[in-house]
């Protein structure tokens, strides 16, 4: 018997709950662990942020471009940011560089509030109508430099940047809890970047080297 559904047959199948469980199983294959990061990004529609033309390629494990130079990062660094952030069971989360608000979404969906700053007007406004259309109610946008952080929502548990640094900024330190963490792409002298979890611990900051990574960068001042 034929079990595609309707919605597969009008060709957006891409699109369907079948294709977002065949990533996430790649994704558990890839080492993720975490069980409720898995069913975030199986329930969340990662194709909606992305233009028309690319959305059929959404759940590829591969990055997209979001236009103004920059991008979506792929499933994987999604869900182990995503899992870093989670195992530090935090209430109170800033994240710099919203872009798309994919990664927005997943975790308003684990952690009790969300803080976005991201310094691209235009991507702003469009990922505060997804996150609107899609329910994330506790999610604060801000247009501005993230490097200065949101000093009048701090401190928070934990802090992520989506773009490299090649030094963190202070400002991100400084709103970090005592016994925060804080995860961040980290450039090397060399210039290979490395997912990097650093943890306060009153005035010290401890720093642990994961992963290699691809990120853009962190600039500074802000687009209109
Ligand atoms: N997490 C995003 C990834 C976007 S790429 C997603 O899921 O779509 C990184 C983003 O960081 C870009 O949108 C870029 O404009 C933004 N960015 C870079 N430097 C920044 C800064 N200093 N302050 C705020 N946003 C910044």
């Amino acid at each position: 018997m034929d079990c595609h559904t309707p919605e597969e047959l009008s060709g957006v199948g891409m699109t369907s709950q079948r294709t977002r469980n065949r990533m996430v199983e790649r994704l558990a294959a890839g080492g993720i662990r975490h069980a409720r990061v898995l069913e975030v990004m199986a329930a969340e529609p990662r194709h909606l942020f992305l233009d028309e033309a690319l959305a059929h390629r959404a759940y590829e494990d591969t990055s997209l471009p979001l236009g103004l130079g920059q991008t979506l990062s792929q499933p994987w660094i999604v869900a182990r940011m995503s899992e870093l952030v989670a195992l530090a069971e935090p209430q109170r989360v800033l994240e710099i560089g919203t872009g798309s608000g994919y990664q927005t979404l997943i975790l308003s969906r684990l952690v009790r509030s969300v803080w976005s700053v991201e310094r691209i007007a235009a991507l702003q406004s469009r990922a505060r109508q997804r996150l609107k259309r899609l329910g994330a109610h506790n999610v604060n946008l801000r247009h501005a430099d993230g490097g200065m952080g949101w000093p009048q929502a701090a401190p928070f548990d934990v802090v992520l940047l989506t773009a490299c640094a090649s030094e963190l900024p202070q400002p991100l330190l400084r709103q970090l809890r005592d016994g925060g963490v804080l995860i961040a792409p980290l450039a090397d002298s060399e210039g290979r970047q490395w997912l990097t979890r650093v943890r306060r611990r009153g005035l010290a900051f401890d720093h642990q080297r994961l992963e290699e990574v691809r990120f853009v960068p962190l600039l500074e001042g802000v687009i209109r």
